[in-house]
């Protein structure tokens, strides 16, 4: 009855860049209610498997399926409006704005993407109860009404999550979503991202094998722009050529 559902899968995804093959014959499948770590070194081609899951790029070879429709031709607007969903850079939460006005301006985005025109944040009032559940549920509603820039890094980051949640991802791709916090910020994020994959697949770039072995269901190596290994956490982990070429033991 709850039987995992593919949302997001890959096959025979590969890119190159004027002859030189970033990424070759990558199959990925994520799931519902999942967390799917992507793992490799530097260069293994992970962002570029990102970019051409959200059709930022094109892909050289291969077939993209969202939610049982076949998205390798689609446009990223497109693509973000069926439902895969990318965290953005800190730079897309606007610093002036409070907590609650930059939700207020994300939920009445169309897809995240374009900026288009907004109307008056007076006008999106309607929006509120939307907004303060996203507060609530990440864990922000002391900081609704402070300005994003006074934010700590961690609840910058936080806030971009949030943002991102407003258009309500059935696949959201987060990249290194902990980078550069401390031990506390890195655990109420691990928490956020397991609260948010409960009704979601979460797909996500990170170097944190800790974090990785804490909260993700299933992880994919990449070596070269190949996958290496895939599986859970303890299979792949224990993998000898994961170990002699990932993790250096
Ligand atoms: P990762 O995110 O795992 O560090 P990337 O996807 O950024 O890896 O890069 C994979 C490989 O593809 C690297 O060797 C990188 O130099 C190359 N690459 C990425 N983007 C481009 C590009 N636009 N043009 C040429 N080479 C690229």
């Amino acid at each position: 009855q709850d039987q995992p559902r593919v949302v997001l899968s890959a096959r025979g995804l590969g890119k190159d860049f004027a002859g030189f093959t970033a990424v070759n014959d990558v199959d990925l499948d994520v799931e519902h209610g999942r967390i799917h770590a992507l793992i490799g070194p530097n260069g293994a081609g992970k962002t570029t498997v990102f970019n051409l899951l959200t059709k930022f790029l094109t892909p050289t070879r291969g077939s993209i399926t969202l939610l049982g429709q076949d998205i390798t031709a689609r446009k990223p607007a497109e693509v973000a409006r069926l439902g895969l969903v990318r965290s953005f850079q800190i730079s897309a939460v606007f610093p002036h704005l409070t907590v609650l006005e930059n939700l207020r301006v994300a939920l009445q985005r169309p897809n995240g993407l374009a900026t288009q025109f907004w109307r008056s944040l007076s006008s999106l009032d309607r929006l509120n109860p939307r907004a303060d559940e996203l507060i609530a549920q990440l864990g922000l509603t002391e900081y609704r009404d402070t300005r994003a820039m006074d934010l700590s890094y961690g609840r910058k980051r936080v806030l971009e999550i949030a943002t991102t949640l407003a258009l309500d991802p059935k696949v959201l791709l987060l990249d290194e979503p902990m980078a550069g916090m401390g031990l506390e910020d890195v655990r109420t994020v691990a928490g956020i991202i397991r609260d948010v994959a409960r009704d979601r697949a979460v797909l996500m770039v990170e170097h944190n094998l800790s974090v990785v072995a804490d909260i993700c269901d299933r992880v994919t190596v990449l070596q070269r722009g190949e996958i290496l290994a895939s599986g859970d956490y303890a299979t792949v982990s224990t993998d000898p050529r994961v170990r002699t070429a990932y993790m250096g033991t």
